[in-house]
């Protein structure tokens, strides 16, 4: 266990990472703590948290994907979520989508270097996995404030990747911890996904907002202000008939394609100025 979550103390909260490939963050406060995502869970993640703080911590999901609320039910907590993603949360935790993707995960593919490698824990266990649920799920919106004692955490609205998408603003730090809502590689294909309008406001909202810095559930790097201009442009060109093709996940009968600014590819994916929205013809 000890190997498979990693923490990282950053300025101002501590960062979870693991084969995952999906960050959580904890922020503490005198009087209590905040957990933000809390991945697929496929190991002892509450015991990982419970070595950062023993405080009473509030469980925030940004959105109710299964690689942001899988870890949900291994907490007594509630789990706050927006209410417009309760039911996409349900079933991403149900116990169908819970057996995928961790036979999945058994060979998750590193983006980077096209590696296959066993994204699970050796305690794995499938059975008690498949059976989690999705926790005590709890209703938040617009203009919540959590206060830490000394840290005040504020819920904003981001819809786009979801109907439902929430964002955490620390006040204090002027830092947002925003989920899968922004980013250099967005997927905006689904059915829970918002209009690409809607998304686009999310984007301006955003970049108005000023943060020092924006926190992303995938992203290791923090996203600077000036990159929402990029993917403000990423959004408002993306042409689906000029897209390229995304089998990696869908194969050839649904396949969304990622529309990328300048004419980039996605084999261009980590390079400076590549930012892309992933869209189906309908979106
Ligand atoms: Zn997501």
């Amino acid at each position: 266990m000890e190997t498979y979550y990693q923490i990282e103390k950053m300025d101002g909260y501590d960062r979870i990472s693991s084969p995952e490939n999906v960050f959580s963050y904890v922020i503490v406060g005198s009087e209590s703590a905040m957990l933000i995502d809390t991945g697929y869970g496929y190991g002892n993640f509450r015991e990982v948290v419970r070595t950062i703080t023993e405080k009473p911590l509030y469980i925030i999901n940004t959105h109710g994907h299964c690689d942001h609320a899988g870890g949900n039910a291994q907490f007594e907590e509630p789990v706050y979520i927006h209410e417009k993603d309760m039911e996409l949360c349900r079933e991403h935790t149900s116990e169908n989508i819970r057996r995928d993707n961790a036979e999945r995960a058994k060979h998750n593919l590193d983006y980077e270097t096209g590696n296959e490698y066993n994204g699970l824990p050796e305690e794995f266990h499938m059975e008690t996995y498949a059976a989690l649920g999705c926790g005590d799920l709890r209703v938040v919106k617009e203009g919540d404030v959590f206060d830490l004692g000394g840290i005040h955490m504020e819920i904003l609205e981001t819809p786009g990747h979801t109907k439902g998408g929430i964002s955490v603003f620390y006040r204090e730090k002027n830092l947002l911890f925003i989920g899968d809502a922004a980013g250099h590689f967005v997927w905006l294909f689904s059915e829970e996904t918002t209009s690409r309008e809607e998304y686009i406001q999310t984007l301006e909202k955003m970049y108005a907002l000023n943060a020092a810095g924006y926190i992303g559930g995938h992203n290791p790097d923090v996203i600077e202000r000036e990159d929402f201009l990029l993917y403000i442009r990423a959004a408002k060109e993306a042409d689906y008939e000029k897209g390229e093709p995304f089998h990696a996940f869908f194969g050839e009968e649904y396949c969304p394609r990622v529309c990328a600014v300048d004419g980039m590819t996605l084999k261009e994916m980590f390079q400076p100025g590549f930012a892309a929205v992933v869209i189906s013809a309908e979106k």
